[in-house]
């Protein structure tokens, strides 16, 4: 049933690896984010002001960053090692965020695919958890 809450996405595929992912995270709940390669790609959380300054995301960012690079095409990080995509995965597990800081979410081609304006909560997922 179309209740016009976000986007449809069936013209995109996902691997073994993202559709596992994403049916683990979104268990019981109407998760409308893949946690897919492509979409951890194009997510801007990376340059969020609101992690800017938090010594657990920025390691993250980094490990996270070099896994994905030596990994074999179709596969994806651990959720709890990636410091973004949080409107797929859910709040952040880093505990030094500035939430005071505004989201960035809004610039980012995944918020657009996904029609996240029209959800709620539609920002700050790191916070107040995933998109739904
Ligand atoms: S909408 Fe926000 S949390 Fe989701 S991928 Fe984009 S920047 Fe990341
Ligand atoms: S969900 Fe929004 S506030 Fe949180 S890190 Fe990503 S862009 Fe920043």
């Amino acid at each position: 049933m179309d209740i016009g809450k976000g986007k449809t996405t069936e013209k995109m595929s996902f691997t073994e690896a993202e559709n596992r992912f994403t049916e683990e995270k979104g268990r019981g709940t109407d998760l409308l984010v893949p946690y897919a390669r492509s979409n951890i790609e194009r997510c801007m959380c990376s340059l969020c002001p609101v992690q800017a300054d938090s010594k657990c995301a920025q390691d993250k960012l980094q490990s996270s960053g070099k896994a994905m690079k030596d990994m074999p095409e179709g596969e994806v990080p651990n959720p709890e090692d990636v410091p973004g995509i949080y409107c797929s995965t859910g709040k952040a597990t880093c505990r030094d965020l500035n939430f005071d800081r505004e989201c960035i979410c809004g610039t980012c081609e995944v918020w657009k695919e996904y029609g996240l304006e029209e959800v709620d909560p539609n920002n700050h997922f790191c916070l107040h958890g995933r998109a739904t």
